[in-house]
């Protein structure tokens, strides 16, 4: 299915804010990207996303655009599209599509932006052509969304598919949601960092303690992994404790819902590329033998998944 509109898809992050214009075939018109600026609070972020929806506008004949899909870092509103819940826009209760619809005269839908990555690699990346995909992405935090059957995976709150919050070590490491053990705490940039800090604070010998010049927010996964081979034991212990829970806790995910094919992608995946191997061995693994004929590949449209997914809101197929 094609439209001979054009859509525009945005990807409002907690640091970036990407756009793009897509053509009613799939095909990105042009993109843009500017900070967020989070800190400038919902008026100030909204005031740069209007901003980069105009400019986007201006390169086009606006007749021709059928409407905006809003990919944003929260749990969205099932019904009003209102962004709930967003900590890392430290958003509460923004009516993000009433506000965009009544300035741009233009049909708006907000999507959760993990899901709108899901939805997007399905429709126009490594997804094209197959019926069900569980897609993860791991980088700050982890990320991910279902697609079953042809339909985006949705739940009560618009919140299902989501595996870095599930518990994997009971009574575990605690998490920045509040709970404790859960795969994010693990297996992602910011779990890497907390586990690093603890580890300086408590003094344990590492080398990531010169790595890093003392700071722990300057321990990437990139820097875990190089210690860890290099012999280092506490950065061999956490790098192996994030591959064998992500490992798996995707095993447990490709279980449960059977997909065609998992999609991995995200910053850790593209900076330390051997955990996607690792993965793949977890899950050969452990997954249930109904799964043999998983796929396995790596996300193929970057950071402008989200975009993809966001955009083809609006011509009605997420
Ligand atoms: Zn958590």
């Amino acid at each position: 299915m094609s439209s001979d509109r054009s859509a525009v898809g945005i990807d409002l992050g907690g640091s970036k804010l990407r756009g793009g214009l897509l053509s009613g075939e799939g095909e990105l018109l042009g993109r843009l990207e500017v900070q967020t600026e989070a800190w400038k609070g919902a008026s100030g972020v909204l005031a740069n996303l209007k901003r980069v929806i105009s400019r986007l506008l201006d390169s086009t004949d606006p007749a021709r655009v059928a409407g905006i899909g809003i990919a944003a870092a929260g749990q969205i509103h099932p019904v009003t599209q209102a962004v709930v819940f967003a900590p890392n826009l430290q958003w509460d209760d923004v009516p993000l599509r009433d506000e965009i619809e009544s300035a741009f005269g233009l049909p708006t839908y907000v999507e959760n932006d993990v899901r709108a990555a899901a939805w997007g690699e399905y429709r126009f990346g490594v997804g094209r052509g197959t019926k069900s995909l569980i897609a993860v992405f791991v980088g700050t935090g982890v990320g991910s969304g279902a697609v079953m059957d042809g339909l985006l995976l949705k739940g009560a709150s618009n919140a299902a598919g989501e595996l870095g919050h599930t518990q994997i070590v009971p009574d575990g490491i605690p998490c920045v949601c509040g709970q404790r053990g859960c795969v994010e705490a693990y297996a992602s940039g910011q779990g890497f960092m907390r586990r690093v800090e603890t580890a300086l604070v408590d003094g344990t010998a590492t080398s990531l303690k010169d790595d890093t010049g003392g700071d722990a927010r300057r321990a990437t996964a990139a820097l875990v992994a190089r210690a860890a081979a290099a012999g280092d034991e506490f950065a061999r212990r956490i790098w192996d404790d994030a591959e064998r829970y992500l490992g798996s806790a995707i095993a447990n995910y490709v279980t449960l819902l059977n997909p065609e094919l998992l999609v991995l992608g995200g910053g850790i995946m593209t900076a330390v590329p051997a955990l996607i191997g690792a993965i793949e061995r977890q899950v050969r693994a452990h997954a249930t033998l109904m799964s043999r004929d998983l796929r396995i590949a790596r996300a193929s449209l970057g950071d402008s998944s989200a975009i993809f997914g966001a955009a083809d809101r609006v011509w009605g197929r997420a």
